[in-house]
């Protein structure tokens, strides 16, 4: 299946990007968003909370591995996996309990918690080009394909 992918020239745009996501989401899915340090991945988490109602700041949840955000749809368990030594780790955060289809999981730096994490609905990588970013994504299942399909349109 080919990936699909967008440029973003900026912050602003980002943001903006995480907001349409937003909008494209059902419930229940699991969106793995990866790319180094400072491409954007709180920026475009920011816009998916901003999407879903949140007004607040939000900040990579680095030292806790996870923020809840109870939103008026749904909760967004925001994670930043940067700093897990070991993936069972998150086996004691009880992370099971944030898989339901009454919440969206995002999360940043999944490759550390590889093994214990579920499949992504989508594969979302951010890379720099120019002064700003290019945002490519990967549907892994038949969730994550009517998301993307609905981001495209
Ligand atoms: P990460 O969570 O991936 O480490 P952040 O979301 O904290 O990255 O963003 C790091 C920096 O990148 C911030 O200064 C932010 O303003 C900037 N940034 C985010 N998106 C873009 C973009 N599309 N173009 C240029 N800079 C961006
Ligand atoms: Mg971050």
């Amino acid at each position: 299946e080919s990936d699909s992918s967008v440029f973003v020239a900026d912050e602003a745009a980002m943001v903006g990007f995480g907001q349409q996501l937003a909008q494209a989401i059902s419930g229940g899915e699991v969106i793995f968003l990866n790319g180094d340090l400072g491409m954007g991945k709180t920026t475009l988490s920011r816009g998916v909370l901003q999407g879903f109602g949140h007004q607040g700041s939000v900040k990579s949840p680095t030292y806790t591995l996870v923020e809840p955000y109870e939103l008026e749809a749904l909760t967004v368990f925001h994670f930043d996996l940067y700093r897990l030594g070991d993936p069972e780790e998150l086996e004691y955060l009880g992370i099971r309990d944030y898989f339901t289809d009454q919440s969206i999981c995002l999360i940043e730096w999944p490759e550390r918690g590889e093994g214990i994490l579920p499949v992504a609905d989508l594969l979302l990588t951010i890379n720099v080009e120019q002064r700003g970013r290019r945002i490519t994504w990967q549907a892994q299942t038949e969730k994550g394909r009517q998301l993307a399909d609905k981001l495209k349109s």
